[in-house]
């Protein structure tokens, strides 16, 4: 789960990272007394999106009056905004911060993760900052410094102080830096996050080190013991239709292809899809039902497929166990009677009360196309691709 820039500076800040001062608007006007607060006499007014890349695409921006915060705030709210990482449909702005400006001199990386290959928390950082991470690797590779933490001693004092020297940092900047290092390390550990990243993570004129930027994502699977970060969720900010997905009990990752497909089981799910590819064809989504799926969960599972325009043909794939093949029969006639189908549909059912579920889809009079096995309803869903596309 992601969460805002500002969050993430309000739980770092908790945890020692300097940032600088800073208020939440959820209006114009809002963001114009948030300056007057804030004093001084120039602003930097920020976008709260679920994205980075917001720099470039107009964003962030320096304002040095009250009117003009309040003016390019006025045009920041309600917009979609889109950035590199948002996708063309964008993120809406329903909250932007403005915090005081800092005077820049050097801006650095720093970047925490969990590192699959050693199964640790891996540092990554750079004296070249200011750039998205993905860049920074392609453009200055040999600027990238890693370092992975042991769990059981966690971020060693002596770990830190290497890897500040390394950024070129020395005297009480180096000081600083390890401050920061630990201050991350402790708020990813405590919290279950995934993800901390400060980019850019500035030095001052005034020789002090700030964290301009922050990010945070957090374990999903964590977030039941996590009730503080768990309430920072906002659902303007997801894909409405993985979230609504998600709250009737479907796993559903949209993908490119044209063949919708509804599976029970993630293992099963990602066999179709690869099923699928070996046939010829491509998949336009993952959607995992889960166990025990009522005639209404399958229902609405058809909806959350044929929500996506590119699908051509839907391909239902059952291997029941804890589900019952004439549950998630009845939920496939139900959908193609009060949902309108107009796309051919596959259904490939065993295990569990087949007998039954296959008694449901033969009585129906629908024309649905049925398969006896995996490998016979990927082909039979590729030819219907294929028909359909003809
Ligand atoms: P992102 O593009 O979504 O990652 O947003 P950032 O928060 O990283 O802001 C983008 C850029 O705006 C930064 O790399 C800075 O160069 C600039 N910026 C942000 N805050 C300040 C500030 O207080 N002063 C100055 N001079 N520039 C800033
Ligand atoms: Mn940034």
């Amino acid at each position: 789960m992601d969460i805002h820039e500002y969050q993430a500076k309000e739980i770092l800040a908790g945890f020692g990272v300097p940032i600088p001062r800073g208020g939440l608007a959820y209006s114009p006007e809002q963001a114009g007394y948030r300056a007057r607060e804030l004093g001084g006499d120039a602003w930097v007014v920020k976008a709260q999106i679920h994205s980075g890349g917001r720099g470039e695409a107009g964003g962030v921006k320096l304002c040095r009056s009250e009117e003009e915060v309040r003016d390019y705030a006025a045009t920041l709210f309600g917009k979609q905004l889109v950035t590199k990482q948002t996708g063309p449909a964008g993120k809406g702005v329903y909250r932007v911060w403005v915090e005081a400006a800092s005077d820049i001199a050097q801006e650095l990386y720093l970047g925490f993760v969990l590192d699959r290959k050693s199964e640790r928390i891996m540092i990554v950082a750079s004296a070249a900052g200011g750039m998205e991470i993905e860049d920074l690797a392609h453009d200055d590779p040999d600027s990238l410094r890693r370092m992975v933490i042991d769990p059981a001693v966690g971020l060693a004092e002596f770990q830190a102080r290497e890897l500040a020297f390394s950024l070129g940092l020395s005297g009480g900047q180096a000081a600083q830096m390890v401050t920061m290092l630990r201050a991350c390390y402790r708020a990813y550990r405590d919290l279950d996050a995934v993800m901390v990243e400060i980019n850019p993570l500035v030095l001052t004129h005034g020789g002090e080190l700030v964290a301009l930027d922050a990010k945070m994502s957090f374990d999903t699977n964590a977030l039941f013991r996590r009730a503080h970060v768990a309430e920072l969720r906002d659902r303007s900010q997801e894909d409405a239709r993985e979230s609504t997905a998600a709250d009737n009990g479907l796993a559903y990752v949209g993908l490119d292809g044209d063949i919708g497909c509804i599976i029970n089981g993630a293992g099963l799910a990602m066999a179709t899809m690869d099923m699928i590819k070996l046939s010829g064809g491509e998949p336009a989504n993952f959607l995992d039902i889960g166990g025990g799926a009522s005639p209404e969960r399958v229902v609405q599972a058809f909806r959350t497929v044929l929500a996506d325009r590119n699908v051509a043909v839907v391909l239902v794939n059952i291997f029941a166990g804890i589900n019952r093949c004439d549950w998630v029969a009845e939920g496939v006639v139900q959908a193609y009677r009060c949902e309108g189908l107009t796309v051919p549909v596959v259904v490939r059912l065993a295990g569990t009360n087949v007998e039954e579920g296959r008694r449901i889809i033969d009585q129906s009079g629908l024309p649905l196309i049925t398969a006896d096995t995996l490998a016979d309803a990927a082909a039979k869903a590729v030819a219907a691709r294929s028909r359909q596309a003809a």
